[in-house]
């Protein structure tokens, strides 16, 4: 098995304590928010989701299974139809499961997984609407693994039919994908509904589908059910309109909003790929999310997961885990799950002290611009990845305010059996665009020359820090401050 999850224990390293602990100063983003900075009851739920904390998601794995095939809507950009083992986008799967077939898979992965804290049913259909599946699967595995939270994902049509079951399924996260609360908009995204036992289509599906999202959305957080709302931003069509959608979600309680881009390729065969509508930039995305800050919570560490998908955010162990590599009584050892809970409170105490040293370091910096930075890591917050090895880079920003997560990039791994192919650099260097510095734990001098080149720093002298330590030094640094810490 190939899993970028790292022992935490092999890379602990502490710097000082400061006399006073503290948070992560990117108070912007809600999702980033830790223990200090939540009510106690809200920061239970989330602490070891990592989806809905992006502190979590730097320690915790989450798992899909497929065993939701039926949907009552048809979006432009979805096609169920479409499945490749190397796609990792929402709606793929390689195998649609039983409710028994997947609870025997996640007992797998959890014996193998220590990091596993999260079961969520994302599809490939909808989750709400083939609602005895998503539930027998939580009834057959909350009976092994009740440690697990679970978590559903919806397009909201059949929701407000299930909010009791979700109560009492204990399911605290739920996921609603709302682009739009004008139906005038929604006509252009959704062709036809299911309901009541009809097809709608044009404006008045798009209404419907809207007066049951916000139902939904209002029940469930009148429940103290957690909402996610997850939006796909769609160049053209929707992506105005968002900041709308922002302000509705939030006015019914949202915890979080999560604007994703369309991914769209005629080799799809979705509506929008087909009919040549693109994805927004990088760059428009952000502009977007920035737009946004201020309204909903926002989510920027999302990787658009498959309906199978296992591990930590950004890695797929999905391949590893297919139903004929899994014994058909799994054996389950509880133990490491729980070693590895204590390491990571550790981890979080030591990390926040750390955290509050680099926010001083950065109080100390003259008004400066700010700095776009990309980090190679395999998680725990720390740079411990190689360059030559990261399929993805995580993108933060810093100015003298704080260290503030940004987002991901994903590139082609640069080192292909242990040496360099400079085409797959090409790729990465693309993925870096408007970057300043990228920190590694280690770099050939080749690519690092390449960067330099390309007007990017390579930065290798903070191998296994802590993220944000290392981003305030180097940035107190290069902009004339006194580092504390270096
Ligand atoms: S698609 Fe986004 S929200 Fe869903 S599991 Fe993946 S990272 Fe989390």
């Amino acid at each position: 098995m190939t899993s970028n999850v790292v022992p935490l224990t092999s890379i602990a390293r502490s710097r000082p304590a400061p006399a006073e602990g503290g948070g992560c100063s990117s108070r912007s983003c809600g999702s980033s928010e830790g223990r200090g900075d939540l009510p106690p009851h809200i920061w239970d739920k989330v602490k070891d989701h990592p989806c809905y904390s992006e502190e979590a998601h730097h320690y915790f794995a989450r798992m899909h299974v497929a065993v939701a095939p039926a949907c009552n809507i048809q979006c432009n950009y979805c096609n169920r139809k479409y499945d490749c083992a190397n796609e990792s986008r929402p709606g793929v799967t390689s195998e649609t499961l039983t409710s028994e077939q997947a609870a025997r898979k996640v007992l797998a992965v959890a014996d193998r997984v220590p990091q596993l804290s999260v079961l969520g049913i994302a599809g490939p259909g909808d989750s709400m609407y083939d609602w005895r599946r998503t539930f027998e699967t939580f009834r057959l595995v909350e009976k092994r693994l009740p440690d697990l939270k679970f978590c559903v994902s919806t397009n909201g049509l059949a929701l407000p039919d299930h909010i009791d079951a979700l109560a009492d399924h204990n399911i605290d996260h739920v996921t609603i994908t709302i682009n739009m609360t004008d139906p005038e908009i929604g006509a252009a995204i959704y062709p036809w509904i299911y309901f009541n036992g009809r097809r709608h289509t044009g404006v008045e599906a798009a209404r419907i589908l809207h007066e049951r999202q916000m139902e939904g959305l209002e029940r469930l957080t009148a429940r103290g059910i957690l909402v996610k709302v997850n939006s796909v931003m769609i160049p053209g069509v929707n992506d105005r309109h968002l900041i709308e959608v922002n302000a509705a979600i939030k006015a019914r309680g949202a915890f979080l909003h999560n604007v994703m881009p369309l991914i769209s390729d005629a080799a799809h065969g979705t509506a929008f790929g087909l009919a040549g509508q693109r994805g927004p930039r990088p760059a428009e995305l952000k502009e977007l999310q920035d737009r946004l800050a201020g309204g909903a919570n926002l989510m920027r560490h999302c990787r658009q997961c498959r309906a199978d998908a296992i591990g930590m955010l950004g890695e797929d162990l999905s391949q590893d885990f297919t139903l004929d590599k899994i014994a058909d009584e799994p054996g389950f050892d509880p133990e490491p799950r729980r070693l590895y809970r204590d390491v990571v409170e550790r981890e979080r105490a030591d990390r926040g002290k750390a955290v509050a040293i680099a926010s001083a370091d950065l109080a100390r910096v003259p008004d400066a611009p700010a700095r776009l930075v990309a980090v190679c890591t395999k998680g725990g917050g720390r740079i411990n990845q190689h360059f030559g090895h990261a399929a993805e880079f995580q993108v933060f920003e810093v100015d003298a305010r704080g260290v503030r997560f940004s987002g991901h990039r994903k590139a082609d791994t640069y080192c292909q059996g242990g040496f360099g192919d400079d085409d797959k650099l090409d790729v990465v260097l693309a993925a870096l665009e408007g970057i300043d510095a990228v920190f590694v734990a280690k770099i050939g001098r080749c690519p690092k020359n390449d960067l330099k080149a390309a007007g990017i720093e390579a930065v290798d002298q903070y191998p296994f820090d802590y993220i944000e330590t290392a981003i305030a030094a180097w940035y107190a640094e290069r902009l004339g401050g006194q580092s504390a810490i270096a």
